[in-house]
């Protein structure tokens, strides 16, 4: 891979994702796996619920005591005793006596079925109301009402969740039940962040003459870190080989999985990165027919994967979007690595050059309009605040230069704003 090559966005993609492998698996505590990607199926140990148990406060009680009963002609059972929820059950109901049951309390053995407070003639839930000696029912019930069968949910030696399944606050829940403390996970990709330029100044610096501020880098890591993954910030290197090599190094030193930088990748004199990769790394330059971002860098530095996106904060941002994005995701165990793409109608006409476009946009949803879009406005790939606008990136296709207000588009979504849908 070396010279200038151009790709489609597709065939940069392929490339990309051949290029990195899902990383190995670790073991966290389970308040600490929300939103990570399991490494292992889960194997349920238990069933759930563990024992059969009163889904209402009521009665458990044997349902053929109950046939004919109404508010009417209400049937009168003996009253043996109380089941608080963590009791352990001591009572045995026979014919014609029931138990006072707290949700969640072990059916006691005998009772095939429970009959709700409301109705019988003791319709309180007061703990410290006195055991009725005996009760009235009110209604019949079949066997089973208003109980959970041990098992119902889950049952032991049963897979719960496969390997590749991203963790969510129920799963998290799910886990608990079962009694996984630790879980078995996906490593989160450690990502090294270097902005490269002798333009650029720190976040806290005033500016000055010909400098502007790293955005790049902060925003990049930010990136990284929205898909759960580690940004490994490296600052700025200026534009000098010894500075990005001892950059790049102190990064290998510490252990990293991804290599990311912005700017210096295109044909400039100053293009630092693409000298030093040139010298020490197995990386190609390519001409992606994408735009924004036309310049990328990809390839292996000193055996780790490099991806250098192109310098303007929204080359690098959308570029980050379309290569950087779904590579971390597959390198992080997921297994959905694009954004959701829903179809539009655009409500203007809009101008391209033939390349894959990625125009920054609005998309909402309008009363017996479906989905529709309109742009951000200008989309010079210096105009940071069009991305700010956006929630979605509107994918105009290779080859088109001209699209007419009306025209229906995939439109990328980056974002989905409730407000808005
Ligand atoms: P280059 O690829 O080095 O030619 O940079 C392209 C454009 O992106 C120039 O206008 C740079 O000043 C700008 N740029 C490069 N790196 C950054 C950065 N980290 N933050 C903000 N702008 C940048
Ligand atoms: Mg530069």
């Amino acid at each position: 891979m070396t010279g200038l090559e151009y790709l489609t966005v597709a065939e940069a993609l392929e490339i990309i994702l051949d290029g990195v492998a899902v990383l190995a698996a670790e073991t966290v505590p389970l308040p600490e796996a929300l939103g990570r990607i399991l490494a292992q199926p889960i194997v349920a140990q238990d069933s759930l619920p563990p024992f059969a148990n009163s889904s209402m406060d009521g009665y458990a009680l044997q349902a053929a005591d109950t046939v004919g009963a109404t508010t009417d002609q209400p049937i009168s059972l003996r009253v043996l005793g109380d089941i608080a929820a963590g009791a352990e059950v001591t009572i045995t109901v026979s014919p014609g006596t029931a138990v006072r049951i707290m949700t969640g309390a072990p059916i006691p053995p005998g009772a095939d079925a429970v009959i709700p407070v409301e109705d019988t003639n003791e319709p309180w839930r007061d703990e410290k109301r006195p055991l009725p000696t005996s009760i009235l029912i009110k209604r019949q019930v079949q066997a089973g009402d208003y109980v959970r069968a041990i098992g119902e949910d889950i049952e032991a030696g049963q897979h719960i969740l496969a390997a590749s399944h991203q963790l969510r606050p129920q799963e998290i829940g799910v886990l608990a039940s079962l009694g996984i403390s630790q879980v078995p996970v996906i490593r989160r990709p450690r990502v090294a962040i270097l902005a490269t330029g002798d333009e650029l100044i720190g976040v806290e610096e005033a500016l000055s003459p010909g400098k502007i501020r790293n955005s790049n880098g902060y925003a990049q890591a930010a990136q990284v870190a929205a898909l759960g993954a580690i940004p490994i910030s490296l600052g700025v290197a200026r534009d000098d080989e010894a500075d990005v090599r001892a950059k790049l190094q102190k990064a290998l030193e510490a252990g990293v999985d991804l290599f990311i930088s912005s700017a210096g990748v295109s044909v400039g004199v100053y293009d630092v990165v693409k000298a030093v990769l040139e010298h020490e790394g197995n990386v190609g330059f390519w001409r992606v027919r994408m735009r924004p971002g036309k310049p990328l860098a990809y390839g292996q530095y000193k055996g780790i994967p490099y991806l250098g996106l192109p310098g303007n904060p929204v080359s690098s941002m959308v570029s980050f979007e379309r290569f950087a994005r779904p590579a971390i995701l597959k390198m992080g165990g997921h297994t959905r690595l694009e954004r959701p793409c829903i179809t539009v109608v655009v409500q203007e006409d809009i101008q391209s050059d033939g390349r894959e476009s990625y125009i920054r946009a609005v998309v909402t949803r309008e009363e017996g309009m479906g989905y529709t879009a309109v742009t951000t406005g200008e989309q010079g790939s210096h105009m940071m605040t069009s991305l700010i606008k956006a929630n979605a990136l509107l994918i105009i296709p290779e080859g088109v230069k001209q699209v007419i207000a009306g025209t229906s588009l995939t439109a990328m979504m980056i974002d989905w704003p409730e407000t808005v849908f």
